[in-house]
């Protein structure tokens, strides 16, 4: 069953449009389920109806042209109960309604499923048959599986005919991932993925290319697995056979080790030692008498496909753009955000992604524009004109004059806001009724947000340390990282400059030190890397320490602490790094200060063991990008589950009051370092809360600092009260948009703002 439902859906994505597509699909589930007729209804939301736009049983001539209400026929019950109907006589059931036109009364039996994407009821897909008779549990979950892999297809598809059609009155909608708007043309960003495309590269480094492979083969085993583990319900030889075949293929020594060798020996790239070796065997295989091994040169291209789609994500193409253009892309990585010249960067689209991925902050750190977890072909998109809504998520692709008008219009508003926000420039950051707060950088993702606003940032709150060692080649040296991090220390002179140290893993990846995890948000991350790689962690803490000689500006901060025993432990190592170096400093006659420790607030457990913490530390920051995702068991980067990620939801609410209220009773320095504090309506809640510090990226202090000069406590205690009155998080967050609205500052918020024309 494996093999057809993959043939189904292969044939589907060979189709050049959805018609031919669905076609294909009711021909060749008719055969393969053996039945008289199989069709596919698909959802006009607008029209609410269902349009019959395929089949093969039915009169032919009623495709396109017959139309089912959602509320009628058997059909329509299938959709409003969004489930699986089974009838041995459909005839004889009351909801059966019969179309002029069709051609069904031939037709006893009934089965249909809707075909679902993102809650939504996009289709349905039915088999019917001449005889009564019920449908058997297999035929059952042959149809649910192959509607379920259709979902995203037709969805996918249906973006693609709307972007066929001329009149663009509906954007395509996507998650707001960074604020602002961009009217540009797409720049596509596509991954070589063809093994003919690839012109094979020699590289210098065999090592941490051969590193890269058996990352890769290891990724490619855990993704096929998993697949095999989704299938071995229903599976039949077949299937399993399958897996078998291509995990064999991944273990065979006769295919990894000519690829291994040509890597090491002959120096060629990963991508290219797979690419030359895996022809090399297509061909012998496929040039093959036997079928059966012939077939195996599709199998062969296949794992190779998988692999050097592995490998090109961590490997980018060099973008040579010169003009600004709004970047799209599959999955666009913080790697290849760096390689745009950022003059040329106006805006950010990835179809993968969410508001809270690294590409994301990143995006917002750079005041770019973006939308993230966006559907449509990328094929057809590039060098179209975009505007790219960062506030509501909204794509238009080849907009009409009005709306780019609109956009225009609001483009210039923008620049007016940016204007009015530095006003306040000289100014002390605190409340209409005199309440001061401390407004830090988050610094760290990318080398220019740094410098730029030392002005007005009263420090840096959080220096990610981990870019820096995503972009090497192998380890930076306790050298280089000195000579980095004293160069933020200084520009910061006289204000405190917080320092993470290491905290990869979960979404963020070294390439040359590959961990393949099953689950890397749960996994080996930030603290708990560090403690078990002791020679790492001291080489970071005394390159910290070395730096901040005579400056004495330093704090050091640990990512994902969980436990008590890792601050211990990381406190040794901080205590044997600071010994070394002060003796050192010392015999050259300066002097070295202990720095600050303190940690971060981002996994649940430590919101429970505050009271233990306390006497161990010297200050709290709250990470609320992840506490939030911990807390809700939210994946950050997961755009389909990107609705119910809410900083504003009660649970994550309740958590901040909690670490607020503890730091007062123990007398610590808390601060929120998280995208929350950059957040117009999240600092005013965190500020009625009790927070006084907040840290964000370049682009919001300006912005929050006018926000807070324009705001008073006093209003907002009572508000917050009323807020957490109600169970909601729209209910809080509308209480404090609509006072921010009412002071004029409506502009902050444009995350409701429509385009209408
Ligand atoms: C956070 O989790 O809120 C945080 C500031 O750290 P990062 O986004 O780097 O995980
Ligand atoms: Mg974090």
């Amino acid at each position: 069953m494996l093999t057809q439902l993959r043939h189904i859906v292969e044939s589907m994505t060979a189709a050049a449009s959805l018609e031919q597509a669905l076609q294909a699909l009711v021909h060749l589930t008719r055969n393969v389920m053996q039945v008289d007729c199989c069709s596919v209804y698909v959802a006009e939301p607008e029209r609410r109806c269902y349009r019959l736009a395929a089949t093969d049983g039915l009169a032919e001539s009623a495709v396109g042209k017959a139309f089912l209400p959602f509320e009628e026929g058997i059909v329509g019950l299938v959709g409003q109960r969004e489930e699986l109907i089974n009838l041995a006589d459909a005839s004889a059931h009351p909801a059966f309604k019969l179309l002029p036109d069709v051609a069904e009364e031939a037709f006893r039996s009934f089965l249909g499923t809707p075909i679902m994407h993102q809650r939504q009821v996009v289709g349905i897909l039915v088999v019917q048959q001449k005889e009564s008779r019920l449908f058997d549990e297999g035929e059952e979950s042959f149809l649910v599986t192959l509607a379920a892999q259709l979902a995203a297809r037709i969805a996918h598809a249906q973006a693609r005919s709307q972007l066929t059609r001329t009149d663009w009155g509906k954007p395509l909608r996507g998650v707001a991932g960074s604020p602002g708007v961009a009217i540009a043309r797409a720049w596509v960003w596509r991954p070589r993925k063809e093994l003919a495309a690839i012109v094979p590269r020699k590289a210098d480094d065999p090592d941490a290319q051969l590193g890269r492979f058996d990352q890769a083969v290891e990724a490619v085993r855990h993704e096929l697995e998993a697949l095999a583990l989704r299938f071995r319900e229903s599976s039949s030889q077949d299937s399993v056979a399958i897996f078998d075949i291509y995990l064999h293929l991944l273990a065979d020594p006769s295919y990894i080790k000519p690829i291994r060798l040509r890597i090491e020996q002959e120096e060629w790239t990963a991508i290219s030692a797979v690419k030359l070796v895996s022809e090399t065997l297509i061909g012998r295989f496929g040039s093959m008498q036997d079928p059966y091994l012939r077939e195996r040169a599709t199998d062969i291209k296949d794992i190779a496909l998988r692999l050097i789609s592995r490998l090109v994500q961590d490997e980018p193409e060099h973008l040579a753009i010169s003009e600004r253009v709004v970047l799209v892309a599959e999955e666009v990585t913080a790697t290849i955000l760096a390689e745009v010249p950022r003059d040329c960067l106006a805006g950010v689209v990835s179809i993968k992604g969410s508001s809270n991925s690294h590409t994301a902050i990143l995006a917002r750190a750079m005041g770019v524009p973006a939308i993230m977890g966006v559907e449509f072909p990328l094929a057809e998109i590039h060098r179209l004109m975009l505007v790219v809504d960062g506030y509501s998520g909204d794509l238009f692709v080849e907009p009409k004059e009005p709306i780019l008008a609109e956009y225009r219009q609001l483009l210039h508003e923008e620049q007016a806001l940016d204007q009015l926000v530095h006003s306040t420039d000289g100014q002390p950051s605190e409340t209409l009724d005199g309440v001061k707060v401390s407004l830090l950088l988050n610094a760290g993702l990318s080398a220019d947000t740094e410098i730029a606003i030392n002005e007005l940032a009263d420090g840096v709150g959080l220096y990610r340390t981990e870019i820096p060692f995503m972009l090497h080649d192998s380890f930076p040296s306790e050298w280089e990282q000195t000579a980095r991090y004293r160069g933020i220390l200084e520009t910061y002179r006289n204000r405190p400059v917080c320092m993470r140290t290491l905290d990869v893993g979960g979404d963020k990846q070294l390439p040359y030190f590959p961990i393949v995890e099953e689950n890397p948000f749960l996994g080996w991350r930030g603290i708990r890397l560090t403690l078990d790689h002791p020679e790492l962690f001291l080489v970071q803490l005394k390159a910290m320490l070395r730096a901040s000689e005579g400056l004495d500006n330093l704090a050091v901060m640990l990512p994902m602490i969980s436990s008590v025993g890792e601050i211990r432990a990381a406190r040794r190592l901080l205590d044997q790094a600071w010994s070394e170096v002060s003796q050192e400093v010392a015999t050259r006659g300066g002097t070295l200060h202990y720095p600050p420790l303190g940690v971060m607030i981002e996994v649940p457990s430590a919101l429970y063991i505050l009271p233990e913490m306390a006497p161990l530390i010297d200050f709290w920051s709250v990470g609320s990008n992840d506490l939030t995702q911990y807390l809700l068991a939210v994946d950050r980067n997961n755009a389909r589950v990107a609705s119910i990620y809410d900083s504003f939801h009660p649970a994550v609410i309740r958590a901040l009051q909690l670490l607020v209220d503890s730091a007062r009773r123990y007398g610590k320095p808390v601060s929120v370092c998280g995208e929350l504090a950059g957040d117009p309506i999240g600092v005013l809640v965190l500020l009625a809360m009790g927070y006084r510090r907040f840290s964000m990226n370049t682009r919001n202090i300006p912005r929050i600092k006018y926000v807070l000069r324009n705001a008073s406590l006093d209003e907002l205690v009572p508000l917050l009260a009323e807020g957490l009155r109600s169970d909601s998080p729209h209910a809080l967050r509308g209480l404090f948009s609509r006072y921010l609205e009412e002071r004029g500052m409506g502009g902050f918020l444009r995350a409701g703002h429509k385009v209408t024309a």
